[in-house]
């Protein structure tokens, strides 16, 4: 695309660095500017319209036209458009949010503290960690266990936590204390004939001989996604979540769920830790919280972590952490009603019923000759693209094939994400089953647009 003198196109080239973006290739390229919002569509300057597939990112349960959550903010913003919980201040937004969460936390929750992204939540639960671990009296035990593949943010410690090569490389990342172990991908990472529980097993072992090398009492905490998300749609092996709690459990290690991508029905269940039977000590939220309409993000914590924090902050004589937007009350107003509206709708039943349909539809891509393995739960699913099905190879390069078909699937109407040759599918919690056919349909018109130059 060349972009005209004046264009926003060329304007946005001009002014605009972007997120997560190879900025050279977007002064050739130039942007997708989306204009506006309808239901799981999203429309563009000219008028073309698109399924929003990933849900923007991973986060608009309710579409993009929810007019309560217009009302609510502007409700908000007339009653008390700003104030903090700093110094004994609250109000009532952040109360009312702050109870709702807990009552319907999976596990026995203790506290809310609200920051305003996944990133600030995951550095939080890093910096209350090591608070606590002093709180203890055990200045020693300060690790914290991420794993390969995984993704907690873009922050100094919480890139750190992430798992990617693209978020460390040439940021001089991660900071000390902070481990990766192995990735629950059964498709790339399990030996040939592998069960997944024997694969689980294994991960789980691995943990294990992992802890007793740094040694045990260094280890404070183990942080995961239930499902990994932009580490290319992970669905953890059976029994792995549950070999893994034991393996903590031995060694007194805290478990923090990053429950940002699949908190609030995504996996079918309220919670991912549900659906796979997790048990955190902290459960780190955002996106699909509020819809991503504001941006609010909340750590829950049990009185394992609230009660040592209390003792430390009395101590010290304050809890000396905190941001001025950390519970706005425009945002917490909108994710409370974003929450009526997800139970009200019953979003988490259609995540789980239409959640089944879009899984069956697109594992009928299976056989396709560029598709190597269709992977997910509920409204969450990766297409992992081979050109080779038999040795799994990449075309090209690794990345190459995603891209391809990406772009196809973009001229066909749907938005979609490649993580390097996973296509990732998270549309908004309202989709229909007909709107998931039509889903599948253009990406199968695009593995068929892509079978020719890739097979040449
Ligand atoms: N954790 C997970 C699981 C995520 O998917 C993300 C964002 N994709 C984050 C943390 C970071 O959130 P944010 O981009 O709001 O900082």
């Amino acid at each position: 695309m060349t972009a005209q003198p004046n264009s926003v196109e060329a304007r946005d080239i001009s002014y605009h660095m972007h997120s997560y973006t190879n900025a050279r290739r977007h002064e050739e390229i130039g942007p997708l500017v989306i204009e506006k919002g309808d239901g799981i569509y999203v429309e563009d300057a000219s008028g073309k319209r698109y399924i929003e597939a990933m849900a923007g990112l991973w986060s608009v349960a309710v579409g993009f036209s929810e007019q309560r959550l217009v009302d609510a903010a502007t409700r908000q913003m007339k009653q008390l458009p700003f104030y903090h919980n700093f110094t004994h201040k609250s109000h009532a937004p952040v109360i009312d949010l702050a109870e709702k969460l807990v009552s319907i936390a999976p596990v026995p929750m203790s506290k809310v503290f609200f920051t305003n992204s996944g990133s600030e939540a995951n550095d939080t639960a890093m910096k209350m960690i090591w608070y606590r671990s002093n709180a203890l009296g055990q200045p020693q035990k300060k690790k914290i266990i991420s794993r390969k593949r995984g993704y907690h943010g873009v922050t100094i410690a919480s890139a750190s936590l992430t798992g990617l090569p693209n978020n460390h490389i040439s940021f001089d990342l991660p900071i000390a204390n902070v481990i990766h172990t192995g990735t629950p991908h059964h498709y790339r990472d399990a030996q040939p004939g592998e069960s997944e529980e024997a694969f689980a097993t294994r991960l789980a072992d691995e943990l294990e001989q992992l802890i007793l090398a740094e040694g045990p009492d260094t280890i404070a905490a183990f942080i995961g996604e239930p499902v990994m998300g932009a580490g290319g749609v992970v669905v953890p092996p059976a029994t792995y979540w549950e070999k893994i709690q034991a393996v903590l459990a031995k060694y007194d290690i805290l478990l923090v769920a990053d429950e940002v991508i699949c908190g609030f029905g995504r996996t079918g269940s309220m919670f991912g830790c549900e659906t796979f039977g997790i048990r955190p000590d902290i459960l780190v939220m955002s996106k699909q919280l509020s819809s991503s309409y504001l941006p609010i993000s909340a750590l829950l914590i049990n009185d394992r972590v609230y009660q040592p924090l209390a003792d430390e902050s009395n101590r010290i004589g304050t809890f000396g952490h905190g941001y001025t937007a950390g519970g706005h009350p425009v945002p917490a107003a909108v994710a409370l009603e974003n929450l009526r509206i997800i139970e009200e709708n019953d979003l988490v039943g259609n995540a789980k019923r239409v959640g089944a349909h879009m899984q069956k539809r697109l594992r009928e891509l299976a056989d396709h000759e560029l598709v190597g393995e269709v992977r997910g739960v509920g409204l969450i699913a990766g297409v992992e693209l081979v050109a080779d099905k038999a040795t799994r190879a990449p075309w090209k390069n690794a990345g190459a094939l995603g891209l391809l078909v990406n772009g196809h699937l973009q001229e066909n109407g749907v938005i979609s994400r490649n993580m390097g040759d996973t296509l990732g599918f998270c549309p908004p919690l309202i989709i229909t089953e007909s709107q998931v056919d039509d889903m599948v349909a253009a990406v199968k018109k695009a593995l068929d647009a892509s079978l020719p130059e890739v097979k040449g």
